[in-house]
């Protein structure tokens, strides 16, 4: 099945794009993201990514690799990276980002 991938114009604080499926909690808002295109899995997407920002990395939520091992109901421990989560309130790398887009 075919899902919408996205990438965030602004980069995370490890200098990577984040690509999202949509529907990703994560997903930046319109604006502040690329569609790439309709993929079968992150992969393709991020391949499409990479021609936006060569420096381009799955989402961990997208990629599923956030899931902790047990999955106990009710209890949601999202285990997301920091870079992730600090990547929102980080402004300093944005400058890079617009060269990245303009280019
Ligand atoms: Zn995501």
């Amino acid at each position: 099945m075919l899902e919408k991938y996205y990438v965030g114009i602004r980069p995370q604080t490890n200098g990577f794009h984040a690509v999202h499926e949509e529907g990703c909690p994560f997903l930046p808002e319109t604006g502040k993201r690329i569609f790439l295109g309709r993929f079968q899995n992150p992969q393709d997407a991020l391949k499409e990514s990479r021609k936006h920002f060569k420096r381009s990395n799955i989402c961990l939520f997208c990629s599923k690799e956030y899931l902790p091992q047990k999955n106990t109901q009710q209890e949601p421990v999202f285990e997301i990276s920091e870079n992730f989560i600090s990547s929102s309130r980080l402004a300093v790398t944005w400058e890079s980002a617009l060269l990245c887009s303009v280019n």
